[in-house]
């Protein structure tokens, strides 16, 4: 393949040996991209709600992960795919953007394409499809607006938020310990922690929350209950010496990232050592180096050296000498944390060396099994992605696929009003939002068909958009009263990017790849 330019100097690829690539043209190309992006969205449906299966996925190399969270098991199949690696990026945009709803996003996606193959089978061409369903994308968005309803909570009165993190990680890990009290405690002291957490870092007037200053650390063999929220700086690693203090008040931290020993010579320099006197001038040289570097340390008044370099035993042994306790080998990330919380600066020369303070919240987790780590290190941010767009902004929308129906719904009535061919595709859209109440009522082992039409008809006959599938068979298809909902922002995130993922996916009229592909 090469790439050349026209006379406009617009770049374009040429192509050598065409016999040896496939080409899919026209519908062809459009078929074949479309199965490809359902086959992945098939593999997803049965995770979604909270009946949903997991997946056990193993690596190359071993690792085993058990997980419903449609962003791992993507992340993890290995797809290759362009389509499918299109589809596995969209379940990452809404984790990145929204943190929840990644598994929803894609079952969207692949009901919008499976719509869109039927109109293509009628003859409608690809573009008109793209329009239609762009129209009905914002439809529905706005639509959700209207739907939306307000949560209520406030700094002094936190139990909403607690009950919200607990509805999302009841849906992930710890149903797998089954139910009971014990469960139930931990689960609460998890929503607690999580809540409190995000709080600490959230600047309420600006409603932003800045989740990177919150790190989930995980430990081999502790239990989930022993996991704890720390207000500081959890760093894995001890002091360069034994002997020295475990506990400083008031520390002033220089935080280094310039090696904090003396020059060593490189392979390029060359010194000569010749007799005893002169290697002891050289190893005194170095010595004075060193301790002028400590006394620099402590002429800034720093009680404490966080340094991303190691330092040798004889250092060592000097600085637990001079008093000067010292902490070596911590990670670049872990480095800016400690910065970011002690509101102190990363020395990245050592003659820039200031003195600098202390801070602010971090979580540490403890638990048994490395697996059941990971998994619960998933939910809980998925608990803390929740509190924080609730802070971010407090509209809400009703789950169990109620927003859908209610929106599907809206959708059909508008379809009238487009004269076009597009009025097909916006019908489609319609069809394509019910998937998602039928994938909740399949996986929790109603009838899709009845229990979707019978929901519906009763959200017309009520005029009560918060009906939406009992998964849990609790008794009642309200969702206020079950207390299930989603965030307005995650859903409406979730029909734009399944939206723009399939006009993506139906503009392409060609398709080359290598021959072995
Ligand atoms: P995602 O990764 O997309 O968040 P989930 O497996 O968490 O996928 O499922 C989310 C879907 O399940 C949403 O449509 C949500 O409204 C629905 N849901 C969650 N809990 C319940 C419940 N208790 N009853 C009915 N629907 C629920």
């Amino acid at each position: 393949m090469a790439l050349a330019f026209d006379e406009y100097g617009r770049p374009f690829i040429i192509i050598r040996e065409q016999e040896q690539k496939t080409r899919l043209r026209g519908l062809d190309a459009q078929k074949a991209n479309i199965s490809a992006g359902k086959a992945v969205a098939r593999i997803l449906r049965t995770s979604l709600g909270p009946k949903g299966m997991d997946k056990m996925l193993q690596s190359p190399d071993g690792d085993v992960t058990i997980t419903n969270d449609g962003a791992t098991i993507l992340e993890q199949m290995d797809v290759d795919n362009q389509i499918a690696k299109l589809m596995v990026e969209l379940s990452r945009s809404q984790d990145y953007e929204i943190g929840d709803g990644t598994t929803g996003v894609v079952v969207m996606a692949g009901a919008l394409l499976e719509q869109a193959e039927k109109l293509l089978e009628r003859g409608i061409h690809p573009i008109r499809i793209a329009e239609g369903y762009e129209m009905a994308s914002r439809i529905a968005f706005e639509h959700l607006e209207h739907i939306a309803h307000k949560f209520e909570f406030s700094e002094t009165d936190v139990e909403p938020l607690i009950q919200t993190c607990m509805t999302t990680l009841s849906s992930k890990i710890l149903p797998a310990f089954g139910s009971g009290n014990s469960v139930n405690r931990c689960k609460r002291s998890m929503a607690e922690i999580a809540v409190k957490a995000v709080l600490a870092v959230a600047d309420l007037e600006r409603k932003d929350v800045n989740l990177e200053l919150i790190k989930v650390e995980g430990k081999v063999g502790g239990k989930l209950e022993d996991t704890e929220l720390i207000y500081g700086i959890v760093v894995d690693k001890d002091m360069s010496h034994p002997q020295m203090p475990k506990q400083i008040e008031d520390a002033k931290i220089a935080i280094l990232t310039c090696p904090f020993e003396p020059p060593k010579p490189k392979t390029k320099h060359k010194v000569d050592i010749d007799s005893v006197e002169k290697f002891q001038t050289l190893r005194e040289q170095e010595r004075k180096y060193f301790d002028d570097m400590v006394q620099k340390c402590k002429d800034v008044g720093a009680t404490l050296v966080i340094c991303q370099w190691g330092f040798d035993d004889e250092a060592n042994h000097l600085l637990m000498h001079r008093n000067l306790p010292a902490v070596r080998w911590v990670g670049g990330v872990e480095l800016e944390l400690i910065a970011i919380a002690t509101g102190g600066r990363i020395v990245p020369r050592f003659q820039e060396l200031t003195p600098e303070k202390l801070g602010r919240a971090i979580l540490k987790l403890l638990d048994r099994n490395k697996m059941m780590i990971e998994e619960t290190k998933r939910s809980l941010h998925d608990a803390l992605c929740v509190a924080r767009n609730l802070i971010r902004n407090k509209s809400i929308v009703y789950g169990g696929g109620s927003a859908e129906i209610s929106c599907s719904i809206a959708v059909e009535a508008a379809a009238d009003k487009y004269p076009g061919v597009e009025q097909y595709a916006i019908r489609a859209f319609a069809d394509a939002l019910d998937a998602i109440p039928m994938a909740l009522a399949e996986n929790s082992g109603l009838q899709p068909i009845e229990t979707l039409s019978a929901v519906k008809s009763q959200q017309i006959k009520d005029n009560n958009s918060c009906c939406g599938i009992d998964c849990n068979d609790v008794g009642t298809n309200d969702m206020r009263e079950q207390n299930v909902f989603e965030t307005l922002i995650g859903k409406q995130q979730q029909i734009l990017l399944a939206t723009q993922v399939v006009k993506m996916i139906l503009k392409i009229d060609d398709v080359i790849s290598p021959f072995d592909y």
